[in-house]
């Protein structure tokens, strides 16, 4: 079962010497569980910096941020690394695949980290591979692969400890468009098939067109009805 995001009134300022930043100006919406929700919004609007703080990698300045039964900036360090390893998913534009492990051992990082043996994590990592098209490619390293397999390999990353939520960073600005269209027809699988909650940031109208609902941030600022 995906989870729900509740966000309110939320502020995010970055200090840099004296002054401070406003980067989130009192944002709020909701998604609920199961939903695929696009953040557009001109570059500098403050997309990542809202997807770093439901992720729990980013804490805001106030205001109230739920996930599902978790007040994320509410968390103490190690329930939030908790957080982070269990309940959430990430793929980010850059694939930020490790270079040198295979495919298959990319996707099995996050299940060692929670302690799968070793037997389990591997059958588990193949399963995942396979349901994102590219169980023949499970002994490439990155560097082999296309940009676009980068990202089918990092999103059966993110979906290998079972996450409630994908959280997508631009996922497709390094692809060209049908490789995009087919990223995101990958993660509307996954939201259908488990689900999952996907929240997205994207340029891309059309990529935004295939999700549920589109959240247009401008100047740290929602745009518009976000309901
Ligand atoms: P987007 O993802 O929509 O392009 P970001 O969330 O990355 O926007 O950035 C929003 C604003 O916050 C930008 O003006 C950026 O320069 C600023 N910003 C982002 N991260 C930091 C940081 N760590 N320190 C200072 N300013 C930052
Ligand atoms: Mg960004």
């Amino acid at each position: 079962m995906g989870a729900s995001i509740e966000v309110r009134d939320l502020h995010k300022e970055y200090h840099l010497g004296k002054v401070s930043v406003p980067v989130l100006r009192g944002v709020s919406f909701d998604v609920a569980p199961g939903e695929i929700v696009a953040i557009m919004g001109p570059s500098g609007s403050g997309k990542s910096t809202l997807l770093n703080l439901i992720g729990g990698l980013d804490e805001p300045t106030s205001g109230r941020l739920v996930v599902g039964d978790h007040s994320v900036p509410e968390l103490g360090e190690r329930e939030r690394a908790r957080y982070r390893r269990d309940e959430v998913g990430f793929v980010f534009q850059s694939f930020n695949l490790i270079q040198s492990l295979t495919a298959l051992q990319n996707v099995e990082l996050p299940l060692m980290f929670s302690g799968v043996p070793a037997k389990k994590r591997q059958a588990h990592a193949a399963e995942l591979l396979a349901r994102v098209g590219l169980d023949d490619r499970s002994g490439h390293m990155p560097p082999e692969l296309s940009g676009g397999e980068q990202q089918r390999v990092a999103i059966a990353r993110a979906m290998a400890a079972g996450p409630r939520l994908i959280l997508a960073d631009e996922p497709t600005g390094n692809l060209d468009t049908p490789n995009g269209l087919k990223i995101l027809e990958l993660l509307r699988e996954m939201n259908r098939d488990e689900s999952l909650t996907v929240l997205l940031s994207t340029h891309d109208a059309n990529v935004a067109g295939l999700a549920d609902r589109i959240i247009t941030v401008r100047d740290g600022m929602l745009w518009g009805d976000p309901s």
